[in-house]
């Protein structure tokens, strides 16, 4: 594995790649990397025959200067796993580097980018819609990996590889949890062993509120949702929300749309944590 600082050095080396007609996969991370992660790195690695990953803590998408200076940063760990997980590249780069100049691009993701995540981190997806943009300009993927834990991101990222008319084809990636049902996170690092052991609480109630879902109404499982994970001291529910998964536009009937989405942000202390579940509720046939 190559690791890279400069766009100038990697985007020679993938050339070169090109040239031989090689296949460019990418998953782009902001390091502190955790099975998640890998999971991503090892779809990419068997899907393309050549495996660039990025790690880049991008300070456009953070609405908060705590949270920036808090993030975990392990970059020794990271490259060893990436080496043994098969990457081929890793892209490092400074913020000078990726931001030679402040990037003052405002993107109009509609209603996708007002709810939810959007709606509580202002300005968080034109950050992570900046730096994408970029590290595909530079990288030019034939296939870039998400995670769904991060389900709202995904839609943000197929929305601007549309308006952009690029080139590359987006491919979401299963969420992967701990043992006892906590989604993977680089922030689950910054939780106190209380904290930790409460956390899971949060994927436990989501998935509970899925059986609860063929009979009670959306409203009920909403409510069920906040007030069961609000009960517990150490944790605040900061939205939680039911929606259509294409439009994000929150339902009130589950007969509104297929395979509603039910997404999660939780304090954990000061811990931002997010989590998302599909409820698999059957349509009511009108004909
Ligand atoms: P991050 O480093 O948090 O920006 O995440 C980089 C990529 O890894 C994003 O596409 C995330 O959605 C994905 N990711 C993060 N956590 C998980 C997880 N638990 N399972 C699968 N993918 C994940």
């Amino acid at each position: 594995m190559k690791t890279l600082n400069s766009e100038k050095d990697l985007k020679n080396l993938l050339t070169q790649e090109r040239l031989k007609n090689k296949n460019i996969g990418f998953v782009p991370t902001m390091g502190a990397l955790h099975d998640g992660h890998l999971s991503l790195v090892k779809h990419c690695v068997r899907e393309n025959e050549v495996c660039v990953v990025s790690i880049f803590v991008n300070p456009t998408q953070f609405n908060d200067k705590n949270d920036l200076d808090a993030y975990p940063r392990t970059p020794e760990k990271d490259r060893t796993l990436l080496q043994t997980a098969g990457c081929n590249y890793l892209f490092a780069p400074s913020e000078k580097e990726m931001y030679p100049e402040p990037d003052t691009r405002t993107f109009n993701f509609g209603n996708l980018a007002c709810v939810m995540e959007g709606e509580h981190r202002p300005g968080h997806f034109n950050g992570v819609a900046q730096i994408v943009s970029k590290l595909f300009n530079i990288i030019g993927p034939c296939k870039a990996y998400f995670g769904e834990k991060d389900f709202q991101q995904i839609a943000i990222i197929q929305q601007m590889v549309k308006s952009l008319h690029l080139n590359v084809q987006i491919i979401p990636c299963p969420t992967l949890r701990e043992a006892d049902g906590l989604a993977m996170s680089s922030r689950n690092q910054l939780l106190s062993d209380e904290q930790r052991r409460k956390a899971p609480l949060i994927a436990q109630t989501l998935k509970e509120s899925a059986t609860l879902a063929t009979n009670k109404t959306v409203r009920e499982v909403k409510d069920f949702v906040t007030n069961t994970l609000n009960k517990e001291p150490l944790l605040r529910v900061e939205y939680f929300e039911i929606a259509n998964r294409h439009t994000f536009t929150p339902i009130t009937c589950w007969t509104e749309t297929t395979l509603p989405i039910g997404c999660i942000a939780v304090f954990c202390g000061n811990v931002r944590l997010i989590d998302n579940i599909t409820y698999f509720v059957p349509q009511i046939q009108t004909n």
